[in-house]
């Protein structure tokens, strides 16, 4: 069954029309949803019992159920772990920074790049998520926020999943969180993170949206990629680079590079140098992740010497660089971390 969710306001409309109903209802029931927070069709009293029956017989209301919460220590950051309607399990992480509510949604149960230092795709792909499953995790977490007077203003793509792998389902949530009659989040805050899939980003340029997209590199170089991101053997550093600036180019945003630093893997001074390289002159920031453990990866985070090392490379290179602070490291809720949950 479809779940309500998954459906654009333009498609609940032809939804209704298509079943005899008239389309105004649409924005009715959006409005039970995702303002009145109504927990079952039931609950929608302006509309006709008829119809609130056809909707329960052919939609599925928001079924995502909440297995647990676990908060960080700073209590800056709070993963929710969720059963999907088919037992399966996935995350989705809240970070508040000082006013910014940012949801961290999955797109995927598993993920199939399986890059070498990500714990989401250890075993590889199980399936993707519907849009209505990536929106749900955003209703729910915003009606806990509702409860102090807060609301999300911020979603990035960066859970479980690459969104690339699940285009069409990624592109109606973005439709939802932007509408303003649910979320009303501007596309300016909402972010795609992507592998580097090159059809897919030569694809979103095409969208006529702004959302922000960000290409997680790791590497200065092919050959180093390659070792680490398996996804590399298939989309060359090069042709990913140049559809980056193709995005930017036809979006006018701004491109942003996730370099995730493990010791003595790639984060010789060398590899800064070899990635100031290759981006000195191009208007990008490269924001550098420190690794966060993985269970059963002999992975290592370099030290904080080294870490300001890199950056200063690229910072002399004029390369406008950031530092993740990294976030909900100890409820393994940080980049990277969230893995399938049995
Ligand atoms: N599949 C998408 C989005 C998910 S990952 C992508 O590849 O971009 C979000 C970011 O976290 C990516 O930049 C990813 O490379 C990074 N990441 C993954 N594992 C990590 C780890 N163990 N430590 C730090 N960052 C990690």
């Amino acid at each position: 069954m479809q779940e309500i969710c998954s459906l654009s306001l333009e498609s609940l409309k032809a939804w209704l029309e298509s079943n005899g109903e008239k389309s105004f209802r649409a924005q009715q029931i959006y409005d039970w949803i995702y303002t009145k927070d109504a927990s079952a069709f039931e609950e929608m009293t302006n509309l006709g019992k008829e119809l609130r029956q056809k909707l329960a017989a052919s939609l599925r209301y928001p079924t995502l159920k909440l297995v647990r919460t676990q908060e960080s220590e700073d209590g800056e950051t709070i993963k929710f772990l969720w059963e999907l309607a088919d037992g399966k399990r996935v995350e989705s992480v809240l970070i508040m920074s000082a006013a910014r509510r940012t949801v961290c949604v999955s797109c995927q149960v598993g993920c199939p790049a399986r890059c070498a230092f990500c714990a989401s795709g250890k075993e590889g792909l199980m399936r993707n998520l519907s849009a209505g499953e990536i929106v749900e995790q955003v209703l729910h977490i915003n009606r806990f926020l509702k409860q102090r007077g807060e609301r999300v203003c911020h979603i990035v793509f960066m859970g479980m999943g690459e969104p690339m792998e699940n285009y069409e389902a990624v592109l109606d949530a973005i439709q939802i969180f932007n509408d303003p009659n649910s979320f009303q989040i501007s596309q300016r805050r909402i972010t795609v993170s992507t592998v580097g899939v090159v059809e897919g980003i030569d694809r979103l340029a095409k969208e006529d949206l702004s959302v922000n997209l960000v290409l997680s590199l790791h590497a200065p170089n092919q050959h180093l990629r390659k070792k680490i991101i398996p996804y590399a053997r298939k989309y060359p550093l090069e042709e990913i680079l140049m559809a980056m600036e193709r995005y930017a180019r036809e979006t006018k945003r701004d491109i942003t590079y996730e370099y995730t630093l493990l010791a003595e893997i790639n984060d010789q001074a060398e590899h800064a140098e070899e990635l100031a390289n290759l981006l000195r002159g191009k208007q990008c920031t490269v924001n550098l992740i420190p690794y966060n453990p993985v269970d059963g990866l002999k992975l290592r985070r370099p030290a904080k010497e080294a870490i300001e090392e890199f950056r200063n490379i690229l910072m002399d290179a004029k390369i406008n660089t950031t530092w993740r602070y990294t976030k909900g490291k100890d409820i393994a809720a940080a980049c990277g971390q969230l893995a399938l949950q049995k």
